[in-house]
């Protein structure tokens, strides 16, 4: 069976590969590499994908290393004379689609004559000597899905999924049972936590149990599960569970983890109980549950009424260590910032080059400074070498041994400074001097902004019968 590109991508892309186009920091953009020879919208070179950044035949993205950054193609294909009337939006990462905008603008300026291409005349190709743009092709990862996949209902994010599969055990071998489906961010994350590939014989293969009641989002979600070659490992459902419950053609699942994103998780929980809650004695019952492993739930609730009900609900049938978990998360950009440039941070704005003439007259000045305070430093040290002073020279061999700068070797890399002060000259660890290569600015949002949801967590201990207890005890104390 064919592997899915979730789950082992390879090392490069290829015809057919499902590939997530990184445009800038926050904006992924999921395509399926077709051959050249598939035409596209009547463009020579095939299917193309045309962005700001400029237009990026397929061509170009095949065969080439996940992850790879992929220049802009030379040829414009024609459509961004239709396509980029659109407003110049503001920057959101490191300048690259303020300026990228720019390159674009003058492209549609400047494009020399068309070069017309006699099978698609229409389309008035022409020869554009000067898009810069770029983007990154990344391998489908469910992280990378959850940021760039058609939202169909709120979706559970990397943050709170990475956390909930942690909690609820989801290992290789497990299997879990998640209603619902929705979009299916979790879905993904969560077969990609339960894949182990080909089992040994005897050992059980991992495997989700979705459950999904909206007739268009099971259908949408089932066809995204065979394009992803995911439908053998997550096996979907179109069910009501509060209803329906959660067995398979009347079989148990045989489930040892548990996500309910629905609305009233609370309604549902009966059905995952060992014994028939209403009738305990009922031998026909089945249960979802693996009857040899304890189950762990969390169920996913925006609103703190919700999780009161579930966590009553919860306790009547029997869980155990239940407790409530919020995830707050907070992102940290860290990027290295041109010392001495002085353009822009604190003014809240990208560090583009704006103003150029303004970059280029600090940069000659910093660099006049550079030459002048290595001079410095060389007088200096000629001025140590005659001196006679032994005490201060064993002061300074006694700063060095604490960590200081050493003389001619490598040089203490000092982050917490301000610009054009003297410690920018000093080398990173690269020989690079900090004003060039940048020092490291780290900006955390300033505070939390999002409440996603409260994640409810439980355990459900394996049922220990007499027959259990009187094996323990023959274990403990064998008749000799
Ligand atoms: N966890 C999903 C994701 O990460 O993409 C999002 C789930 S969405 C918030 C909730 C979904 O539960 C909706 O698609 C809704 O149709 C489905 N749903 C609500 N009640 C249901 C029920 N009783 N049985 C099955 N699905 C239900």
């Amino acid at each position: 069976p064919k592997i899915s590109p979730f789950l082992e991508p390879g090392k490069t892309t290829k015809v057919g590969s499902l590939a997530i186009l990184q445009l800038s920091r926050d904006n992924l953009q999921p395509v399926y590499l077709k051959a050249p020879s598939e035409k596209h919208d009547g463009y020579a070179e095939g299917a193309v994908v045309n962005t700001r950044y400029g237009s990026f035949p397929h061509s170009t993205m095949i065969g080439v290393p996940w992850g790879s950054q992929i220049r802009a193609s030379k040829v414009d294909t024609g459509s961004r004379g239709r396509n980029n009337k659109r407003k110049r939006n503001k920057s959101d990462d490191d300048g690259k689609e303020a300026s990228a905008t720019v390159a674009e603008e003058k492209t549609e300026q400047e494009s020399t004559p068309a070069e017309v291409n006699d099978d698609s005349a229409a389309v008035a190709k022409k020869i554009v000597a000067d898009v810069s743009g770029f983007i990154h092709i990344l391998p489908p990862t469910p992280e990378v899905w959850t940021s760039s996949l058609p939202h169909r209902t709120q979706v559970v994010y990397t943050p709170d999924y990475s956390y909930v599969l942690h909690r609820i055990r989801a290992r290789p071998g497990s299997v879990l049972i998640e209603a619902g489906a929705g979009s299916g961010s979790f879905s993904h994350a969560s077969v990609r936590a339960v894949y182990n590939g080909y089992p040994s014989e005897g050992e059980r293969k991992g495997k989700v149990y979705s459950f999904e009641f909206h007739e268009q989002r099971f259908h949408k979600m089932n066809q995204e599960l065979k394009e992803h070659n995911l439908n053998s490992l997550v096996h979907l459902t179109h069910r009501d569970v509060y209803n329906g419950g959660f067995l398979i053609d009347g079989k148990s699942p045989e489930a040892e983890a548990i996500f309910l994103d629905l609305p009233a998780p609370w309604e549902a929980l009966h059905h995952l109980s060992r014994r028939n809650p209403k009738k305990p004695e009922d031998k026909e019952w089945v249960s979802p549950l693996n009857p040899k492993k304890s189950a762990h739930i969390c169920t996913f609730s925006p609103c703190i009424e919700q999780v009161t009900k579930t966590v009553s609900a919860m306790r009547r049938l029997g869980w155990v260590d239940i407790d409530m978990v919020e995830i707050a998360n907070r992102k940290y950009h860290t990027s290295r910032e041109r010392v001495g440039l002085n353009l822009s941070m604190d003014r809240g704005v990208n560090n583009s080059a704006r103003d150029v003439d303004e970059a280029l007259s600090r940069l000659t000045e910093i660099e006049a400074r550079f030459r002048e305070h290595a001079a410095r430093s060389k007088e200096s040290d000629d001025e140590m070498d005659g001196d006679e002073d032994d005490g201060l020279i064993k002061r300074r061999e006694k700063k060095e041994q604490k960590g200081g700068r050493k003389r001619g070797g490598e040089k203490k890399v000092k982050i917490d400074h301000k610009p054009d002060s003297p410690e920018s000259f000093e080398a990173l660890p690269s020989g690079v001097p900090m004003w060039m290569e940048g020092r490291l600015i780290t900006r955390g949002e300033p505070e939390i902004k999002t409440h996603t949801s409260y994640l409810v967590f439980a355990t459900l201990p394996i049922e220990w019968t007499e027959e259990d207890e009187a094996a323990a005890a023959a274990a403990r104390h064998p008749v000799i």
